[in-house]
């Protein structure tokens, strides 16, 4: 069928497809998936029953707990690539569906210093890596400016490896699933101090918000140090802020001698 948009109309409007998360084109029709048949729906049903593993008796949907399926799946990694391979494996959150790549971590594993993010940007998606994007060009320079760097001694990860549809923010349920990783991530990369960038790592990692007030406040969490700061990209948005980031900056440095 001849298209009647033109070729740019119709490669704008894939991209904002894709930007949303869809990954598959079905047809050109819309379908009401709620106006299926009976006979279909109940088809749907069976095939989401794992039927053979399911007790005698009744049909019952099994439960599952993604926290649990995390937790085992965490502590049974014994290397970060054992982490990164059960991070890969995991099925239960719906972020994963919508992403490129998982994006796992990034600098050098091992280093003194962990910074945790929040989530996977559009940059970070696209290249399967942490702070790729201007965020994380800003975070470059500010290591830089206290001798640090990933290559050297920073390792780098987010609460979240899959990119929120439209970079919304992480759901709370989607920080608790995840959670579990992040936890294994710290053990098994053993830095001597970590930082928060912003107010999802802080609620992951401290059960709070309020990074205004967290910030620049060394605290006790994970078994380590840890220094919540202004996330590079607040920073970005609000440049007045970079005299605090400064401090707290310095504040790691002097933790670190
Ligand atoms: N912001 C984050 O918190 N993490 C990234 O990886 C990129 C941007």
């Amino acid at each position: 069928m001849e298209s009647q948009i033109d070729y740019h109309t119709a490669r704008a409007l894939l991209e904002w497809q894709v930007e949303l998360g869809v990954t598959d084109a079905i047809g050109d029709a819309p379908i009401n998936r709620y106006d299926l048949p009976d006979r279909l729906r109940a088809k749907a049903r069976q095939a989401a029953i794992p039927v053979a593993e399911a007790p005698p008796g009744p049909v019952v949907a099994r439960q599952v707990d993604p926290v649990a399926v995390a937790s085992a799946a965490a502590s049974a990694a014994r290397t970060l690539e054992e982490l990164r391979e059960a991070m890969a494996a995991f099925e239960h959150c719906e972020l994963k569906k919508g992403a490129r790549n998982l994006v796992f971590s990034d600098g050098t594993p091992g280093a003194p210093v962990m910074i945790i993010g929040e989530a996977p940007g559009r940059e970070e998606d696209r290249e399967g890596r942490p702070f790729v994007g201007r965020a994380g060009q800003l975070l470059d320079r500010m290591l830089a400016a206290i001798g640090m760097s990933r290559q050297e001694n920073v390792h780098i990860t987010n609460v979240l490896p899959w990119r929120p549809p439209q970079n919304r923010e992480p759901r709370p349920d989607e920080i608790a699933m995840l959670k579990p990783f992040l936890d294994r991530h710290v053990a098994l990369a053993d830095p001597k101090v970590i930082v928060l960038m912003g107010n999802i790592s802080c609620q992951a990692v401290l059960g709070k918000r309020g990074i205004t007030r967290l910030r620049g406040h060394w605290v006790q969490a994970l078994d380590k140090p840890v220094l919540p700061m202004f996330h590079p990209a607040y920073l970005l948005r609000h440049p007045a802020a970079k005299r605090e980031a400064w401090a707290d900056l310095l504040a790691l440095q002097a933790k670190l001698r």
